[in-house]
């Protein structure tokens, strides 16, 4: 076997710079020739998806509301295994976020205001 498969890995704080790597994981975090930073490099398979929902969002996900990360968890996780969008708890109130408490008053009043009409 002489030939050896190598997966591309692309840096997430440049986006630019690539690395060749021989063998296949998610991602790997090394420090990046291209910027400089202590990156995290994820698998050109996986920024291919990331990118494809960055395009298009999937209908039943806030995508924009999730954060970068949470975006390549999910890409990952498609890309990677046999994961779907169904296997993430990203309608809306799975997120740490703030935002969260908001939206539940935000429910409250509206389902109050039906009542009282
Ligand atoms: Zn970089």
């Amino acid at each position: 076997m002489a030939v050896t498969e190598t997966r591309t890995y692309r840096c997430l704080d440049c986006r630019e710079h690539t690395i060749e790597r021989e063998y296949d994981v998610s991602h790997l975090s090394i420090t990046c020739e291209g910027c400089g930073e202590f990156a995290r490099f994820v698998h050109a398979g996986v920024y291919r998806q990331y990118m494809d929902f960055e395009e298009s969002p999937p209908d039943d996900v806030a995508w924009e509301r999730l954060t970068r990360m949470q975006k390549f968890t999910i890409a990952e996780g498609i890309v990677r295994s046999d994961k779907t969008l169904d296997d993430f708890d990203i309608s809306g109130d799975a997120a740490d976020g703030h935002e969260t408490d908001e939206a539940d008053e935000t429910d409250e009043a509206d389902e109050t205001d039906r009542e009282d009409a």
